[in-house]
């Protein structure tokens, strides 16, 4: 087991799972749930971008030192002057979450570090609906990428993250096993404090 992400480049998609509930991301980590190594697939050149104007390329991975973030986008669009990363998600749901645009945002970092240029707009693709939609990513976007890509490389085993502020995250959540969140409320109530689970105890 790895004691810490200290030294490793944070997949971009852990920037979507952090969102969601930052403890059950550390039960993913270090329980070894479900950890999918990303395919290495070439695409960090000009040269290719420049050869691919007016249309699109698939699954193209990216790293940057710098911001200590990897992933592979799933859809690079390109017409004259722009390219747009494409995140498509696969969920039932008829709407993105923040943390999608998170994700997105954290891919758009990449591409422009790789390009040394701007890519201010990324696209979210919903296949429940066949819809499409452009996320303007704000400096606000970036400055959240860049805060939890620093709390994921300095998590430790020993630091479990508290429970989520929304419960209903939790009926779905396949960390629950590990964490369990009502249990732990009630038998630890000061590791509830500030959370949804403690203003549920007090209705
Ligand atoms: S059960 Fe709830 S608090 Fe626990 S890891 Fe899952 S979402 Fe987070």
């Amino acid at each position: 087991m790895k004691a810490s992400f200290r030294d490793e480049l944070v997949p971009v998609s852990a920037l979507n799972e952090y969102v969601y509930c930052p403890r059950r991301f550390y039960y993913q980590r270090y329980q070894d749930e479900i950890g999918t190594p990303y395919e290495l697939v070439d695409g960090r050149s000009k040269h290719e971008r420049q050869s691919r104007r007016g249309g699109w390329v698939r699954e193209r991975y990216f790293r940057s030192n710098d911001l200590g973030l990897h992933g592979k986008i799933d859809l690079v669009e390109s017409n004259d002057e722009t390219l747009t990363p494409v995140e498509r998600k696969r969920a039932e749901s008829a709407e993105y979450y923040p943390s999608d645009e998170v994700q997105l945002a954290g891919y758009c970092m990449l591409l422009e570090t790789a390009l040394d240029e701007s890519v201010n707009v990324g696209y979210i693709y919903l296949y429940s609906t066949d819809q499409r939609y452009a996320i303007q990513i704000t400096e606000n976007h970036r400055k959240t990428v860049r805060e939890i890509v620093r709390h994921i490389r300095t998590m430790t085993v020993d630091s479990i993250p508290p429970l989520t502020d929304n419960p209903s995250k939790c009926e779905a959540c396949s960390a629950r096993e590990y964490c369990m969140p009502e249990e732990t409320a009630m038998l630890e109530p000061d590791k509830a404090k500030g959370t949804g689970f403690e203003r549920e105890e007090r209705r």
